[in-house]
């Protein structure tokens, strides 16, 4: 990037990838001959380079060829469980196909090369890229305008509440400082809420898992001089659409509060309905779960914040944003003005390749997955909440509580099993602690569908075998799965191999787990430390 200083200067602009020859061209360029204008010796002060050893770890040495990175890449896929194998059926977290065509732009040098900070005018189809994307995020949601800065769904609610503050104070309103959160929102909208300076205060659920109306109008009278907003997703993150959202929204807005809608269950929503338009005024969205962008390992995210007129002028600002009319407001919620910018191609994929129709019929499509799985599965697990109508929304809780207390089989065992039929287990103990989240999302097909719902009936007969005493307490295949192939060379158990090892009868494309079964609070009370002692820094 070569630009105009002075009337005697041009500067250039290098990186890490910049050689001695580049610059020697951009000599040639403004005929300067000769090398006697290398570069000066190192600018690092001495003081800074680094001598002793870096990436010690055996990994970084064995794997020398280009064929022997390829087999180890491959070995530790082959050790994983991923959606390129089968079904993860994770609750609330949305688990659906990222598509090869999706993923692929990412790598273009055009999107994967642009510094965050480079000038607008060299990123000018990056910029044209966000911006359509976040009008289109701002159509189907129903709100006036959405930032993409934020890097997370949680991001996306710190940003939305500092927005929610914002506006209050502005009114005036200092005071107003108490988010209400139902009892069974997820956890980072707390966790948020203490981030953003509030103080928290429980609303509670009914019996059938819903916002207790009642209750609201209680605590909303109680804080009608301190009541800053309400955090509640929908549909609620017991699977269910509440018919009572509206008139939430109302009561939390007579009292002087905002409505933060947690977007994060919008694969449950999208084409049929906008939270901007039944009450919320400030949602976010998890581009990473309803939106395609992958997320089993925890890699970068996007929660863009969305929120109504009123709230525009307090969305994350950033003071080196290519807008200039965004370099002043409340301020950055991320490192760089759009965030996780080089992964926004997937959604922009993803929602140019839908189309409106093929988002709305999505949402269909998983709701109807849903309720399929619920409805074959329900004799064998109760579903703990559904709607008036009987019916789930785009996730349902299978209740294995009762199972425990008669047959000492936890939800634990349950997950550990299905990993033997050959599937992720579902979100545990979330979030209602003992009960499995079951989430298909539209990306499995029947057939599938029908794999885990086979699994699961097929382990609800193991838990009738238990529970009939045909194996021993301590050892049959549920307290024992996942079986480990190591475990064929060497059968100990009371029940055989077969059943073990091979549950659905088929030793085709069978997975093995690379481990049994662990003891998983063993590594949260015994903590280990691999850092040098303290004296070593003195
Ligand atoms: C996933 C999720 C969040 C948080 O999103 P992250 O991107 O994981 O920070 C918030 N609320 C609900 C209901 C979620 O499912």
């Amino acid at each position: 990037h070569l630009r105009r200083v002075d009337a005697d200067h041009v500067a250039v602009s290098t990186s890490e990838v910049t050689t001695v020859p580049h610059l020697q061209a951009v000599w040639r360029a403004f005929g300067v001959a000769g090398s006697h204008q290398g570069p000066a010796a190192d600018a690092l002060p001495e003081a800074l380079v680094r001598d002793d050893a870096i990436l010690t770890h055996p990994v970084f040495a064995e794997h020398r060829s280009e064929t022997q990175l390829l087999r180890y890449l491959r070995t530790l896929s082959d050790r994983d469980y991923a959606l390129d194998r089968g079904m993860i059926p994770l609750g609330s977290c949305t688990m659906k196909l990222n598509a090869t065509a999706e993923m692929e732009p990412i790598s273009w040098p055009g999107f994967a090369d642009l510094h965050p900070f480079v000038p607008a005018e060299d990123a000018a189809g990056m910029i044209e890229l966000v911006e359509t994307l976040e009008s289109w995020l701002a159509a189907v949601t129903g709100y006036a305008a959405v930032s993409v800065q934020p890097n997370a769904g949680s991001q996306g609610e710190l940003a939305g509440l500092l927005a929610i503050r914002a506006w209050h104070r502005s009114n005036g309103d200092e005071r107003r400082d108490v988010c209400l959160i139902p009892s069974s929102a997820h956890g980072t909208n707390a966790a948020s809420a203490v981030m953003a300076g509030m103080r928290v205060v429980i609303v509670k659920a009914t019996e059938i898992g819903e916002v207790d109306l009642d209750d609201l109008r209680a605590v909303c009278a109680e804080h009608a001089d301190d009541l800053a907003a309400i955090m509640v997703t929908y549909p609620s993150t017991h699977g269910v659409y509440e018919d009572g959202i509206t008139e939430l929204c109302d009561v939390v807005h007579a009292a002087g509060g905002q409505v933060y809608v947690d977007g994060a269950n919008l694969n449950a929503l999208l084409g049929h309905a906008e939270p901007g338009t039944f009450g919320g005024d400030v949602s976010h969205l998890n581009l990473h779960k309803t939106f395609c962008i992958p997320h089993g390992g925890g890699g970068p995210g996007v929660g863009p914040v969305a929120v109504a007129e009123h709230l525009v002028p307090f969305l994350p600002s950033h003071p080196l944003h290519p807008v200039a009319a965004k370099r002043q407001g409340i301020g950055a919620i991320s490192a760089a003005p759009y965030g996780s910018a080089g992964i926004l191609p997937i959604p922009f994929a993803y929602v140019s390749m839908m189309g409106a129709q093929g988002l709305t019929d999505a949402t269909s499509v998983a709701v109807l997955s849903a309720n399929y799985v619920a409805a074959r599965l329900k004799d064998a697990f109760p579903v703990l909440y559904t709607g008036r109508s009987g019916l789930v929304a785009h996730e349902c809780i299978l209740d294995v509580r009762g199972i425990t207390k008669e047959t000492g089989v936890t939800v634990d065992d349950v997950a550990k099993r299905l990993v033997d039929y050959g599937f992720h287990a579902p979100t545990m103990s979330f979030p209602v602690a003992g009960t499995l989240m079951v989430e298909p999302t539209e990306s499995e097909d029947l057939a599938e569908l029908d794999r885990f719902c086979d699994a699961m009936l097929a382990i609800r007969a193991e838990i009738d075998q238990v529970a009939a005493g045909e194996w021993p307490e301590g050892d049959n295949p549920l307290v024992q799965a996942p079986h480990a192939a190591r475990e064929l060379l060497d059968w100990q158990h009371a029940y055989p191999v077969a059943t073990g090892v091979f549950p659905t009868g088929s030793t085709q494309d069978k997975y093995f787990p690379p481990v049994g079964r662990i003891d998983q609070a063993y590594g949260d009370r015994n903590l280990t430390c691999s850092c040098p002692p303290i004296e070593a820094f003195a």
